[in-house]
């Protein structure tokens, strides 16, 4: 039998997403290339708002890469503790460091990154499209990993699989915006419990959104439905009593 699933066009339907969040500014306060790398790789597991606290003091005492790659992963712990898995991320750091040299020679490209320790295909996507550079993915965090399937736009919950049908059903020139867009709108509006569907930009497009509303029309139409019935019986019982006298 033929399905009759609808055809979405994501560009179209994810457009007031990128309008929205288009120009917001990505929730690690970096100020240069070297300090998004060193503060996405910090923020694996860890909030931004914890890594945006301790940054500026980690940046005083290693303000580039070629103070980071003199250093030895201790003398970081001062300023990183606290964050999971520190004492890992601060060896990434210095070995980073080490094969890079300095800021002018750090690489934008998902080949080149994720060769680096402690970087993903996540953190390359997020170092990719932030810096300006030609996407390569979709950033798949937790909350696009909950927004994406709200949606229709997956039925995996597999990140690697998340982002490959994200990539099918969005042109390459918005992966970054409708990675972020997801982030930013499951952060604010798509929580895990009870989204705000009637603030949602996306509302008409969302699966989600359209199943509870079938939900409660139909919850709605059998109530009346219950309603009705009883106001059938109350009436001839009435006319029971009445005849009854
Ligand atoms: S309509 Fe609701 S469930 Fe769908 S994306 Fe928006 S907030 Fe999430």
């Amino acid at each position: 039998m033929a399905s009759k699933a609808r055809k979405t066009d994501w560009n179209r339907a994810l457009a007031p997403l990128f309008r929205k969040y288009g120009k917001k500014k990505h929730p690690l306060e970096y100020r240069s290339l070297y300090q998004l790398v060193v503060m996405v790789i910090l923020s694996s597991r860890s909030t931004d708002v914890f890594i945006n606290k301790i940054a500026p003091d980690l940046f005083t005492a290693f303000p580039s890469m070629k103070e980071l790659a003199n250093a030895q992963p201790e003398d970081l712990f001062p300023y990183v503790r606290g964050i999971t898995n520190f004492r890992h991320k601060s060896g990434w750091l210095v070995s980073i460091a080490g094969t890079v040299g300095d800021d002018e020679h750090i690489p934008t490209t998902m080949e080149e990154l994720t060769k680096l320790p402690g970087i993903g295909g996540k953190s390359a996507n997020v170092i990719i499209g932030e810096s300006g550079g030609k996407a390569e993915g979709v950033i798949v965090d937790l909350h696009v990993a909950r927004v994406a399937p709200r949606l229709g736009m997956t039925k995996s919950d597999v990140p690697g699989k998340i982002e490959k049908d994200i990539m099918e059903k969005v042109a390459p020139g918005y992966w970054h915006a409708a990675g972020m867009g997801m982030t930013f709108l499951g952060r604010e509006i798509c929580r895990p419990k009870n989204p705000k569907c009637g603030e949602c930009v996306v509302n008409s497009a969302c699966r989600y959104y359209e199943q509870a509303q079938r939900h409660k029309g139909t919850k709605a139409q059998s109530e009346k439905g219950a309603k009705a019935q009883r106001d059938r019986g109350t009436k001839r019982e009435d006319g029971v009593a009445e005849s009854g006298g």
